[in-house]
């Protein structure tokens, strides 16, 4: 035998222990439900090894199930399962660092929020097992791993620097976690508290609990039932603990299907986006069963990535228990799943977008993000993803948002393009020269506000057979309209004089210049080409480091505008003026595009030419 050794917790680990014990009192029952939770997992996992038979199985016909026992004169309270158990090595890793995710997620809240611990935080993230220590003077966890050559252990501590592990022979295939109760947790020796506890957060514990050999939860795999077997009720608690969330579902998928596949799934989605909360992204939450039987909680390349943000549980009949994370990833079957579960949901948003539409707006508000992601890297959905997309637009009211099947509905006759503007805000497209002249044909423009939208619509290129095409394109073509104005236009003649004299002018900056029946009140207007990377790429790349060539615009001139017709005069007359503020129009033209990149040769020019009005 060798003798113990004391070893220390990793650092992590202490500032946890510390913040557990000396904060978290609201919350102190939870350590029931993590503890609970792990057994679960180790009999979820022990019971997948069995059934795939791999390998063999120490002590194989011992029950799956949990035991609770309470001892009110020991002051102990004692949680046991048959599941995997832990090795050595295990005992060091898990119960001496913190490898968990929710657990690191949890340090990192912490730090941001300055040290302070909002006692509802620790619902959210599940401290696992380190939050025994708000009740315990001392734990010891006896265990024998699952595995044929494993030993008899105890994993001994009080929580405060360290821990020892020491052989402990004898032990049946588990864990065992003896506490023992701190002097102000003597409760959690009594029965009917504990009951009471288990109750509350351990309804869905897919495995018998028993506390002092009496059975106290049923085990529902509520997801093979029909739908008018489950109250609302019940899903939400469903969702809240088997999901492990900590928000109220906002949609849910409830289905059975037989063919091409059997399955049963139960699928949310959650009220909140947690990767708005800066933890990083989501990790997916579908898991796959097989009649019950944990496959994987999180099978790789299952659902497509953007789908991360769905919780659930799917179950099909169809698929070998023997399949591992590796086989997973490239099997056929699952992928054919993964298309059903996929399309199931993209047909469930494109309902509510249409039944519910308010309440679709309010998970689009907070979960765009996905939405436009799926639409810029998943191919396969692209069209399904696209109708799901929503935004502002010239004929809609702040705040108010409409879908690209909408739009189509709304089609001038003869109408083969659907418009969008890219800009910071609302305020910025309609203050700007590029949309007047879409008003004035009663042309309808979508507005979009973010930086990826270029990515969205540049990907999509078409809906429903309609190209997309941005305002600020030199594609886009309008007709002349009869424009309402008291102020006669330059001749043909002077427009192509101005034209070619601001080519020349202007030289290399400009692709071309030329006349528009297009503008109403702005004198000119930039176009981009339609493959040229537009205002947002641009920031984008510049942000990445990468070198960006200034955009050549073709400019287009207002034959009404009294300073174009100023400017048609001045090049003859004033010939170093006119070519300043030629050069001036350029840039301001730029500027409303976003496009203006080096202010300052600008900021120069315009106070020469406040200078030459003032003098006069
Ligand atoms: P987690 O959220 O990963 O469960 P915990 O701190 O609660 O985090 O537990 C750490 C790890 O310790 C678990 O992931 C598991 O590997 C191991 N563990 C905890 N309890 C048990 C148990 N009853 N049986 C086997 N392994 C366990």
């Amino acid at each position: 035998m060798t003798t113990p050794t004391h070893q220390p917790f990793q650092a992590e680990v202490r500032q946890l222990l510390d913040i557990v014990i000396h904060s978290l009192y609201t919350d102190r029952e939870i350590f029931i439900r993590e503890l609970v939770s792990n057994a679960s997992d180790a009999l979820e996992k022990l019971r997948h090894a069995q059934l795939a038979s791999s390998g063999t199985i120490h002590d194989p016909e011992l029950p799956l199930e949990i035991s609770i026992t309470t001892d009110e004169t020991a002051r102990t309270l004692t949680i046991a399962d048959h599941g995997t158990g832990l090795t050595r090595e295990e005992l060091e890793r898990n119960l001496g660092t913190i490898a968990h995710s929710g657990t690191k997620a949890f340090l990192q809240s912490l730090k941001e929020s300055g040290g302070s611990t909002p006692g509802s935080l620790i619902g959210k993230f599940g401290v696992g097992f380190y939050s025994v220590f708000m009740v315990a003077k001392e734990v010891r966890v006896f265990t024998r791993s699952s595995g044929s050559d494993g030993d008899g252990l105890v994993w001994t501590s009080d929580g405060a620097t360290g821990y020892t592990i020491d052989e402990a022979p004898g032990q049946s295939r588990g864990a065992r976690i003896v506490i023992e109760l701190k002097d102000d947790a003597h409760d959690f020796s009594e029965a009917a508290t504990v009951k009471r506890i288990l109750e509350k957060y351990s309804s869905f514990v897919p495995f018998p609990i028993l506390l002092n050999g009496e059975r106290v939860n049923t085990v529902e795999a509520l997801w093979l039932k029909s739908k008018n077997e489950v109250t609302d009720e019940q899903y939400d608690e469903f969702y809240k603990f088997a999901c492990k969330a900590w928000d109220a579902p906002r949609f849910r998928l409830h289905f059975a299907a037989d063919a091409p596949l059997q399955i049963n799934a139960l699928l949310f989605v959650p009220t909140e986006n947690s990767e708005k909360f800066g933890f990083g992204q989501t990790e997916p939450g579908v898991a796959l069963y097989c009649r019950r039987v944990l496959i994987d909680a999180q099978p790789p390349d299952f659902l497509p990535e953007w789908m991360r943000f769905l919780r659930g549980v799917v179950d099909s009949e169809d698929l070998p228990l023997n399949i591992s994370r590796e086989t997973m990833q490239d099997s056929a079957l699952v992928r054919k799943l993964g298309e059903v579960i996929a399309g199931r949901v993209l047909k469930l948003l494109e309902q509510q977008g249409s039944e519910e539409p308010e309440k679709y707006e309010a998970f689009y508000k907070d979960f765009a993000r996905f939405i436009k992601e799926g639409v810029a890297n998943d191919f396969r959905h692209r069209d399904s993803l696209a109708k799901l997309l929503r935004f502002e637009s010239s004929l809609s009211d702040p705040g108010k948002m409409t879908g690209l099947a909408d739009y189509v509905t709304r089609l001038k006759d003869g109408q083969d393009t659907i418009y969008y503007q890219i800009a910071p805000n609302r305020a910025a497209i309609e203050a700007g020269p590029y949309l007047e002249a879409f008003k004035a044909r009663g042309l309808e423009v979508l507005f979009a506000y973010e930086p990826l939208d270029d990515y969205v619509f540049t990907s999509l290129r078409e809906f429903d057979g309609k190209k997309l095409v941005s305002v600020t394109s030199e594609n886009v073509k309008l007709d002349d309209v009869p424009v309402d104005s008291a102020e006669a236009p330059l001749s043909d003649d002077d427009v192509s004089g101005l034209c070619s004299w601001l080519k020349e002018t202007l030289g290399d900056a400009v692709t071309e210049v030329s006349g528009s029946a297009r503008l109403v009140d702005a004198p000119v207007l930039a176009l981009t080409p339609e493959h040229a990377p537009t205002a947002q790429m641009r920031s984008m790349m510049r942000a990445m480091q990468q070198d960006v060539e200034p955009v050549k615009v073709k400019l287009e001139i207002n034959p009404r505008h009294p300073m174009v017709k100023s400017l048609a005069v001045a090049r003859t007359a004033q010939p170093e003026l006119a070519s300043l503020a030629a050069r001036q129009l350029l840039d301001n033209s730029l500027l409303s595009a976003g496009l203006l990149e080096d202010p300052r040769d600008m900021v120069k020019r315009l106070n020469e030419l406040l200078g030459k009005a003032l003098a006069r």
